[in-house]
């Protein structure tokens, strides 16, 4: 059987350079997360704000606990106070206005802006907190009405109208592919988005907003071959639900 790091050495392989490698840890435990870790994965991303929440409660409690029993025994305390701060956690799931505060002190990208009224929460609480925040407009280029996420129309009239904001920095786009077999479908849906991407490019000059974050596990190769940056994978690291 393989094990996490077969997979993510075998993903590292296989990947571009220039694509980054989201692990994608929601529904597993933090062991799970530590032990990709280990591997040395460094980016993960998560989808539920409390569950976000509780993992990093997890981790703080862990540094406490190493630097108690280093402290006791001595040791690197300065070291296990920052166990995992090299980890950059993304979030990927809807975000309600009211859940901010559990995330965005934690994050360095919020992949999942998916409507104005989002997107002016989060430059509210930067600015009231003093934190710039990187973020990925989510459009909808699938086939499924289910899906968030801005539509052609939505994210010109967004870019057409912008303002202010210096809370938030724009650095590209997310999306997901029409759920299908068909690979026709997710082309299609990868190329929309591409076009999307070359939008919010030419709104933003003045900084790197070149991000296009598709491709999940199922879908992943056909992603990079078109133009991903990143992908964003979680089953076949860490397997099915946990
Ligand atoms: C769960 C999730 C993924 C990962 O999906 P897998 O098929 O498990 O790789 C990617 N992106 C988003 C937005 C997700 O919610």
């Amino acid at each position: 059987m393989m094990t996490t790091k077969d997979i993510l050495n075998e993903l590292k392989m296989e990947l571009p350079a220039t694509v980054k490698l989201v692990a994608v840890s929601k529904f597993h435990p933090f062991e799970s997360i530590a032990e990709a870790y280990e591997a040395g994965q460094r980016v993960f991303a998560e989808s539920r704000p409390q569950e976000f929440l509780a993992k990093i409660k997890t981790l703080e409690a862990l540094r406490e606990d190493m630097v108690f029993r280093v402290e006791a025994g001595g040791g690197d305390a300065e070291a296990d106070r920052g166990y995992m701060s090299d980890v950059e956690w993304h979030f990927i799931g809807h975000l309600q206005t009211n859940k901010l505060k559990m995330v965005l002190p934690f994050v360095s990208l919020v992949q999942s802006v998916d409507s104005v009224r989002l997107l002016d929460a989060i430059d509210a609480w930067g600015r009231a907190n003093g934190k710039v925040i990187d973020v990925l407009l989510e459009c909808h280029v699938s086939a499924e009405d289910s899906k968030q996420g801005f539509s052609g129309v939505e994210l010109a009239e967004l870019l057409e109208g912008w303002h202010g904001r210096d809370f938030v920095r724009v650095r590209g786009v997310m999306g997901m592919a029409t759920f299908t077999d068909d690979e026709s479908v997710v082309r299609s849906d990868f190329a929309r988005l591409v076009a999307m991407s070359d939008m919010v490019r030419a709104a933003f000059p003045g900084h790197d907003s070149n991000e296009i974050s598709m491709g999940m596990s199922g879908d992943y190769r056909i992603a990079v071959e078109m133009g991903s940056t990143m992908v964003r994978i979680g089953s076949m690291i860490f397997g099915g639900r946990g």
